[in-house]
Parts: structure tokens; C-alpha cells; sequence
């Protein structure tokens, strides 16, 4: 497994003594006797886990003593673009659209209340961030995606606006400093820097719940799902345990501060050697880079076929774009190597030599 660099998108790369940690829980967990897949939701070992993995959430982006609550739920970042209007939305929100997550999140708001789209980059095929956004208006809230997975921008700062802010954050979180306590409401998929597909985790301020008038289902109330700890019904357990086993490799690694330090030499390395070679091109702004998804395409389309050749012999996968994009997309999460990205640098270089 250590000699293939993996820069998938999601779900993406964990730590190898997560991997092996998780193996272990399913073959006998803590030393019960018993496989983490086969213990109750409702057992005192799982409680347990639950407990732990939602203090560290909220710990390790210093939220723990703000009034924010964390879920650990279900359905993925998609069901959140339901959720968030199901409980928040009275008559209008306002969106950010910076992409194709954004657009989804537009399109399922439409459903409860006037959407405003407050600004779009949608103009230059999302290859930007709007900047300067003024929100004078009153909104029920303020939607935006940090980081743009598929066309490889990212947000530098939170936008500034008075009504709550709410922010899709599933393939940036944890990767790095930002004001996490300028956000009422924080969701991600846990698929990039939190744990393995299956589970969500939305980190939110009580105090901007319970306003709407709707009738909400019980299993889309974040309120319902407060009242019964994230067990309302039942939880994705090994996904939760392997998310917990994450947050502790983070923690251990020094948490969010250090990881991103990391976070950055990989970015810098591999934009540098983008901007250095003549015949690739990075896809998106500059100033708006994303540090977690480096997008790219070469000058001329025969070099695909050269370039997927070397990644081939370097044991470089998972770095095609998205289909809806094209080119190429090494997503650089946090259990992604400098090792990694040294190889995949190495493999474009020596592109110079073939084209
Ligand atoms: N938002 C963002 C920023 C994403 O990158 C993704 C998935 N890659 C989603 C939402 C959708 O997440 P899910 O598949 O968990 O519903």
C-alpha cells in the first residue's frame, strides 16, 4: 500500500495506523471479544467512542466552549443541503455559488424559500472566488462552500455578513486555520479529512435553531437528532470509530496548526512545479487556489497519454479530473504525503524529457 500515491478525491487516503487500528476493531474491538461491526449502537463501548469522536470535533477547531453541538449523521453532505433549509430557512437565504456543490445546495433551498444567490463565479466556469461580498439585507442565513472540490478553489477568509453562516466544508475541514467561530453552522462529508464514507458531521450553534415555524420530519431536525446525541437512529458505528481514530492522528499530529503547515509545503510544491513547466497549466485564479484539490491540464491533449503513462509506472492513481471538469486533480487531504507529492512532481518533470 506505501508505494501507491493515492490523491483521490473522496473518499480519500487515511493514515496507515488508522487503517490498521480499524482492522483490528473488526476483528476484536478493545479487547471485548467482539468485532466493532457487530456492537450496539446503544452499548456503553460505543457510547463511548460517539462521546470521545464529538468532543475532539469540536476540540480540535476550538469550538468546545462556544455553544456549538456535533452530530455525527447520515445521508452524507447532500443530505445537509436539505437539512439546512428544513430548519433555518422562514423566507430567504442567501447563497455563494462557487461551483457544482454549491449549485446542488441552490437547487434544494429553492424547495423552501427564496433563494438569493448574493454572488457566483459561475461567470468563468468557477474558476475563481467572488470577492468583496457585501450582505446588507436581512437573510434567514448565509450559504458557502469553503473549498471547491471539483474545479480546485478555496475561500481565504469567511465572508462577512450579520445573518448566521452556514458553510459546506467537506474537503477542507480540519486542513487548516480558519474562523471556525464565525460560522453558526459548519457540515461536512466525512469522506476527505475526517473518516471513510458513510457518515456526516455537522458542528452547530444551538442558538440558531428552533426559529422556523415549519414542520420538520424528525429524522431532517437538528434538534431531534441534539435531544437523542446523534442516536436517533441507528449510527454508522465503524464509520464514527474510524472517524474518531482520524481525530486522534490529527491531535497527535499536533492538530489542525501543524497539519496545515504541512498542508501547505504539499501545495506549494506541486503549484510551483505547475507554474515552472511551460506546458501545464493550472486551471483556476491564483489568489484562489485550493490547497486540498490542485487542478491542472497540459498545453496539448497527446500529453495526456504520455503523462497517464508515467503516473502508471510511478504507482500515481486517482488524480483524473472530475468528468464533469476534465484534465487531471490531485487531491491533497491531510494523510496525503510530501513523499507523495515529491513522486507526482517528479513524474511532470519528467514530462520535459518526452514532450
Ligand atoms: N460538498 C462538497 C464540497 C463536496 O466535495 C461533496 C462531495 N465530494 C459534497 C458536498 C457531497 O457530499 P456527499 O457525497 O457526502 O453527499
Amino acid at each position: 500500500m506505501k508505494d501507491v500515491h493515492n490523491f483521490c478525491a473522496g473518499p480519500c487516503l487515511l493514515p496507515q495506523t488508522v487503517y490498521e487500528q480499524a482492522a483490528q476493531a473488526i476483528l476484536n474491538f478493545e479487547q471485548t471479544g467482539m468485532s466493532i461491526l457487530s456492537i450496539s449502537h446503544r452499548s456503553k463501548e460505543f457510547l463511548t467512542v460517539l462521546e470521545e469522536a464529538r468532543q475532539l470535533s469540536l476540540e480540535l477547531l476550538d469550538l468546545h466552549k462556544k455553544g456549538y453541538v456535533a452530530l455525527f449523521l447520515q445521508g452524507g453532505a447532500s443530505m445537509e443541503f436539505l437539512r439546512i433549509p428544513y430548519n433555518l430557512m422562514q423566507q430567504k437565504a442567501g447563497y455563494i455559488n462557487t461551483g457544482t456543490w454549491s449549485t446542488k445546495a441552490i437547487e434544494q433551498a429553492k424547495m423552501f424559500g427564496e433563494v438569493k444567490v448574493i454572488a457566483s463565479s459561475e461567470d468563468q466556469h468557477f474558476s475563481y472566488i467572488p470577492k468583496g461580498i457585501q450582505v446588507e439585507e436581512e437573510l434567514d442565513y448565509v450559504h458557502f462552500t469553503s473549498n471547491n472540490t471539483i474545479y480546485g478553489t478555496q475561500f481565504n477568509d469567511v465572508p462577512q455578513t450579520k445573518a448566521p453562516l452556514v458553510c459546506d466544508m467537506s474537503s477542507d475541514i480540519y486542513s487548516r486555520e480558519f474562523a471556525y467561530d464565525q460560522m453558526d453552522l459548519i457540515y461536512a462529508g466525512a469522506q476527505k479529512n475526517i473518516g471513510p464514507a458513510g457518515v456526516s458531521l455537522i458542528l452547530v450553534k444551538e442558538e440558531i435553531l428552533g426559529k422556523t415555524t415549519r414542520t420538520i420530519p424528525q429524522m431532517l431536525d437538528y434538534q431531534e437528532h441534539i435531544a437523542k446525541d446523534s442516536l436517533y437512529h441507528t449510527a454508522n458505528v465503524f464509520a464514527i470509530y474510524t472517524c474518531l481514530l482520524n481525530l486522534r492522528w490529527l491531535k497527535q499530529q499536533g492538530g489542525v496548526a501543524a497539519i496545515e503547515k504541512v498542508n501547505n509545503q504539499k501545495a506549494a510544491l506541486l503549484y510551483e512545479t505547475i507554474d515552472r513547466l511551460d506546458f501545464v497549466h493550472g486551471v483556476t485564479a491564483k489568489t484562489d487556489r485550493s490547497k486540498m484539490n490542485v487542478t491542472f491540464t497540459f498545453e496539448e491533449e497527446q500529453m495526456n497519454t504520455v503523462f497517464d503513462q508515467l503516473c502508471q509506472e510511478a504507482n500515481v492513481v486517482n488524480i483524473k479530473g472530475h468528468r464533469s471538469v476534465g484534465g487531471y486533480r490531485a487531491s491533497l487531504y491531510n494523510a496525503v504525503t510530501l513523499a507523495s507529492v515529491e513522486v507526482l512532481t517528479g513524474v511532470l518533470q519528467q514530462m520535459k524529457t518526452r514532450v
